[in-house]
Formats: structure tokens, sequence, C-alpha cells
């Protein structure tokens, strides 16, 4: 947390009424900023802090409600304020978003990159690749194997991956309670 120099000095003019919140403000790290010999109002001197692109990465934290709104007019500052003793964090503003969306498309990636991106996973087989993983999660996820317990013993039988033995061995214990359910139930329907 750290406070501007602007801030302290307005809450000093305003003497008594706000005598509490200076004494918090000066527990925070005084920020110098550019009034150091002209000090402003602590509205503008954040909103100055904040100008061009908010380089220094803040949040801004305010219950000014004319603040907020033209803190929210920037892209990428954070907005703070308290509801009922609680501190809350705003979420993105839709000048944010927009900037996020646009960097994401425009900036991160041009377009003759995302190009040789595809390129290269062709060229080095990473497209087969993601087929196989996706193959493999089906069998991961499979059918609900409480609902075939018969089935899952015949491909056990079947002989497969070392790996697929241990993760069934695991589960072994905890399903044990539920096949004695299962056979319970079955032998209910037989009945
Ligand atoms: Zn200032």
């Amino acid at each position: 947390m750290q406070a501007p120099r602007c801030i302290l000095k307005e809450l000093e003019s305003l003497g008594k009424a706000l005598y509490g919140a200076k004494l918090i403000a000066q527990r925070f790290q005084v920020r110098s900023c550019s009034h150091h010999k002209d000090p402003v109002g602590g509205s503008e001197c954040l909103l100055s802090m904040i100008a061009d692109g908010n380089p220094h990465h803040f949040f801004i934290a305010t219950q000014d409600q004319e603040l907020s709104h033209k803190v929210k007019k920037k892209a990428g500052v954070p907005l703070l304020f308290i509801i009922q003793n609680t501190m809350v964090l705003d979420k993105p503003s839709p000048k944010s978003l927009v900037f996020v969306q646009k960097l994401q498309t425009n900036q991160l990636v041009p377009d003759h990159q995302k190009q040789s991106i595809v390129q290269l996973k062709e060229k080095e087989g990473l497209a087969k690749q993601e087929g196989e993983k996706r193959r493999k999660r089906k069998r991961a996820g499979g059918p609900n194997p409480l609902s075939c317990l018969k089935k899952k013993k015949k491909t056990t039988q079947e002989g497969q991956e070392p790996s697929a033995a241990k993760k069934k061995r695991r589960k072994r214990k905890r399903n044990r309670v539920k096949a004695e359910d299962m056979q319970l139930v079955q032998k209910n329907e037989g009945e």
C-alpha cells in the first residue's frame, strides 16, 4: 500500500474530520509524485500516476465515485473499494476487457506467427499427438464402472499397460463395497 504525498497533504488540510484517515494513510509507504513542490488534489494526483497506461501497475483504492468512474475509463487499472468493512476488487472494466482482447488477437501473436505455429506443429507431428491425447482421455474416462462390472474384468484379462493395472489396483479397494452393493442389487433383481 502506498499513499502519494498529495493525498497526505489533502488529508492534513482537511483537519480533524479526517485525522483518523490521515493516521492510516501515514502508515503506508509514501509515494513521491510529480507534484512535489505544488501539491494537487488527491484524485488528480492518483489519476496522474495511472496516466499513460499505468506503467507502474498501480491498483487504485477509493470510495470516491467520481474518481472510480474516471479510473474505469482507463484500461488496466484494477479498482479496490470497501463495501461494509470488506475490501472488494472490482471486476475488470469493459475498457480493460476490450484492451486485453485486442492485445491477445493483435499483439501477442501476429498473423504470420500464427501460421508458422500451425506449420511447425504439422512438421513435428504435434497435430497427431493431440489426436492421440484425446483418444487416451476417452479410455481413461471410460464407461461408468458401476454400470458394467463384469465387462471390466474381461478387459483386464486381455492385458493392458502396467500403469493402467496399478490404477485399477488402487481403485479396487474403494470399489469393493460398491461392487458388493451392486451384486446385492443384482441378486435382488434376480429374485
Ligand atoms: Zn501528487
